[in-house]
């Protein structure tokens, strides 16, 4: 039992997306424990996640583990979300409307998990986390911080260095990069 079980249970039953609320096998709330500093915000389950019930636990996920792994992050330092909680059909991209129906969520868990780092993989953690101005291209790997202290660390999104070797040498840079900054936040 967690801080965040109530709302686990709420999104469970959740049907504001018809199409995905008919598609999925089950939502895929989140992992990691409450007292994380870190969040990561992902795009949308895939295939296995939708299964298992757990984001990033498909091939993008042991990459991002892995990267993890190198650059000295233990896992229990951060909690894992995503943008949508449930698949979308074929994989394709969460819709304006789905994100919009589905940011409460996010929003609570952020409010009971308080991090003090987010950080936003791919474009469309960006777009809901940081807004439409930023290429994640351009952001990826740099902190922005918010007034209140808050920072976010923009990162390419993992799946991308399945299909492009190129992104998979950013993303572990950058993952170096985030650990980095937990050393000076005080935070690892
Ligand atoms: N990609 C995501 O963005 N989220 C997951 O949970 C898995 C793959």
């Amino acid at each position: 039992m967690d801080i965040l079980d109530e709302l686990r249970k709420e999104v469970a039953s959740c049907t504001r997306c018809a199409e995905l609320a008919a598609n999925r096998s089950q939502t895929v709330f989140g992992d990691g424990t409450a007292e994380a500093e870190v969040l990561f915000v992902g795009e949308a389950p895939g295939k296995e996640e939708d299964e298992q019930g757990i984001p990033f636990v498909g091939q993008a996920g042991r990459f991002m583990d892995k990267a993890m792994e190198q650059a000295g992050i233990p896992r229990s330092k951060v909690y894992i979300a995503n943008t949508l909680k449930c698949r979308p059909p074929e994989n394709r991209d969460p819709q304006p409307e789905e994100m919009e129906n589905c940011a409460i969520f996010l929003a609570a868990q952020i409010a009971l998990i308080k991090p003090r780092i987010i950080v936003p993989l791919g474009r469309f953690g960006l777009e809901r986390m940081v807004g439409k101005k930023h290429k994640i291209s351009e952001v990826h790997g740099k902190p922005i911080r918010r007034k209140d202290g808050l920072i976010f660390f923009p990162m390419i999104h993992p799946a991308a260095a399945l299909h492009q070797p190129k992104y998979r040498e950013d993303i572990l840079t950058d993952f170096k990069k985030l650990a980095k900054l937990l050393k000076r936040e005080g935070l690892l």
